[in-house]
């Protein structure tokens, strides 16, 4: 059995390679093949290079177009995207907020700057993003109804708000997750950072919650060098998200007012820019990433690994591929070798669990956190230079 892993190690070294060429290949790198030059240069000689500019308006325009929302606010980052929706939604100290601990850091870290809580609770083994199933029971378990709102039986917090994440792009199971939080009066926002371009039955992710937040960070599936977006189709949310993201200015043509602390969120119209001309590329982007998905898949058929490919009744931007090892010694030899053949393979998060600044807030067990943690790797999963304009191959 060793054997024939490693034989696919070295198969899919050289797969790897004949994708990407010879060199490090990285998990997942940006790709500059558009007017990406043009509009930024634009950006340059219109002297609007910081939070203010045509970019950013139009930026914004095209991402409420694509995903069908109301609504859509940049902002520096999708770190400062999920703060601002946490506090718009009156998570604060003294509160808590649902999430899953198999998830970027920056999901529990946004619910923290805000002094609530986090709570983690399991992914599913298939979408790999929160589980309805985990969430249902973790309500029923601890959860007390009170006419304000649902309280903590172990902590007697007030449980505010849940925020599940379609991991590597994988949509998680929202619909139900969206039943359950309207049951249980929770306010829902959707870490959507990593799926931009993922549908669940036709509709886009993001656009399930009070709010949706995306990344532009240089390794998401389209970049502003940095950048995030917050969208909604609630016309109070979002005007109070506008505010808060600038300063909380009150418009005017030369006066400078404010009318409470806000913060200095706003994308600044050269990253905008530089994410229009990326965003003009994303169907491109999304149509070789699925070849990508389709060549594991196959490559991957009769070997001790298991292609992860979209969940069932799901549209995935197949951001970061996936796949999962036998057992932990496998997995950790799959990385071992991969890297030191300089094919940047990783595994999933340290779970928020685990990390000493959460380590003790309360979870649910997690078993499939811990399950996946032991046996998943994601493999490189950048759009081949070359490949935008090169038709099919
Ligand atoms: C990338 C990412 C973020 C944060 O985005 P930044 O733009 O890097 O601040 C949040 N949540 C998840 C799950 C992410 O992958």
């Amino acid at each position: 059995m060793l054997k024939t892993l490693h034989d696919t190690i070295d198969n899919f070294a050289d797969s790897a390679k004949a994708i990407y060429g010879a060199g490090v290949i990285d998990l997942h790198r940006p790709l500059f093949e558009g007017d990406e030059r043009q509009y930024v240069l634009e950006a340059i000689d219109s002297t609007y290079v910081s939070s203010v500019g045509p970019h950013i308006s139009d930026f914004e325009a095209v991402i409420a177009q694509y995903v069908g929302a109301k609504h859509a606010i940049a902002t520096v980052n999708g770190t400062a995207a999920l703060h601002v929706a946490s506090l718009i939604k009156g998570i604060e100290r003294g509160t808590e907020v649902i999430t899953q601990a198999a998830t970027f850091v920056a999901t529990a870290n946004a619910i923290a700057y805000t002094g609530a809580q986090p709570v983690f609770i399991d992914v599913d083994l298939d979408t790999l993003g929160m589980s309805p199933t985990a969430l249902n029971e973790f309500l029923i378990t601890w959860a007390e109804r009170k006419p304000n709102g649902i309280y903590n039986r172990l902590t007697g917090a007030q449980i505010k708000a849940c925020i599940p994440m379609h991991t590597f792009g994988r949509p998680c199971r929202i619909r139900e997750i969206s039943d359950i939080c309207n049951d249980w009066g929770l306010s829902l926002i959707e870490d959507a950072a990593e799926s931009l371009g993922s549908f669940t039955r036709k509709v886009h992710t993001g656009t399930f919650g009070d709010f949706g937040v995306f990344s532009f960070n240089g390794n998401k599936v389209i970049t502003g060098g940095g950048g995030g977006m917050l969208i909604t189709d609630d016309d109070s949310l979002a005007k109070k998200a506008r505010h808060l993201t600038t300063t909380a200015k009150k418009p005017h043509p030369y006066n400078f007012d404010h009318d409470q602390i806000a913060f200095n969120y706003r994308m600044p119209n050269i990253n905008a820019a530089l994410a229009l001309a990326q965003f003009e590329k994303l169907s491109a982007i999304l149509a070789v990433k699925r070849r990508l998905a389709s060549h594991w898949k196959a490559f991957f058929g009769e070997t001790p690994i298991t292609f992860l490919e979209e969940p069932e009744d799901t549209e995935s931007n197949y951001w970061l591929n996936t796949v999962l090892l036998e057992d932990e010694a496998a997995k950790d030899l799959f990385l071992r070798d991969t890297n030191a053949k300089e094919i940047r393979t990783r595994p999933l998060w340290n779970l928020m669990s685990d990390l000493p600044m959460y380590h003790q807030c309360q979870n649910d067990g997690l078993p499939n956190s811990k399950w996946l943690k032991q046996r998943l790797a994601n493999i490189p999963s950048s759009v081949p230079s070359g490949s935008l304009c090169a038709g099919d191959r």
